[in-house]
């Protein structure tokens, strides 16, 4: 049976990762979060010593670089040459080095084949930047989550605090700055928009609005396998 894929992409903050988990549980599908790939990658250059931003080191090692993903349990683990980071990705300077890496075409060619293999086996909610613009723009439905600046400050330096990682706002606010430059300026498949995507801008609406806003858009799931 044919699997189903939807897209959701935007910018850090905008409430992809939750938004996309919470619709793949309510469809009982995977959800396949690309950014954990990215961060998977960034943690090896660090873990190599090597400078994320710079592109000759970071691809004299991806030949080398085994990235895996399982699903147990509709829950996504990362490995990294066989081990499993999965808890190491979060990190601020892990996310930082990921906004690194990800500029770099070869990383993303590696990533994004992994990414296609993976949807053509399963029915999946995909979380990313270029999803419906690059990797998947066949996706049965594609989403495009905003949110404002502030909000977004707000929601990363929340998750950051619940992580126990202490940035101050003002630090949280530079990295996303920098972060949505990043994904937007690169000349290979950058952050926009697809033109078929639907815009959800999620300033001052509830967890619970955008995911029922998000299904309100889906199609007749029966006609997916999973
Ligand atoms: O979404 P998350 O913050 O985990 O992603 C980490 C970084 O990976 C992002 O800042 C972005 O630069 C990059 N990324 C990307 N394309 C994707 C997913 C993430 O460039 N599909």
């Amino acid at each position: 049976m044919k699997k189903i894929a939807i897209a959701i992409d935007g910018p850090a903050g905008a409430g992809k990762s939750t938004i996309a988990r919470m619709v793949a549980e309510k469809l009982n599908i995977h959800y396949l979060d690309t950014g954990a790939m990215y961060r998977a990658v960034a943690l090896k250059v660090l873990n190599e010593g090597l400078d994320p931003s710079n592109h000759e080191q970071v691809v004299s090692i991806l030949p080398s670089t085994h990235i895996g993903v399982t699903y147990q349990y509709g829950i996504q683990s990362v490995y990294l040459d066989g081990e499993d980071v999965t808890h190491l990705l979060r990190q601020p300077e892990v996310g930082k080095a990921a906004s690194a890496v990800a500029v770099i075409p070869e990383v993303r060619m590696k990533l994004v084949e992994l990414q296609r293999n993976i949807a053509q086996n399963y029915s999946v909610v995909v979380d990313g930047r270029d999803i419906g613009t690059f990797v998947l723009p066949n996706a049965d439905r594609k989403f495009y989550l905003t949110a404002t600046l502030e909000e977004r400050v707000r929601r990363r330096w929340l998750e950051m605090r619940e992580k126990g990682y202490n940035q101050s706002m003002e630090d949280v606010k530079k990295e996303l700055e920098a972060r949505d430059r990043n994904d937007m300026e690169r000349a290979f498949a950058p952050l926009r928009k697809a033109e078929d995507a639907i815009l959800i801008d999620t300033t001052g609406k509830s967890i619970e609005q955008v995911v029922s806003e998000v299904c309100r858009y889906l199609p007749d799931l029966s006609a997916y396998g999973r």
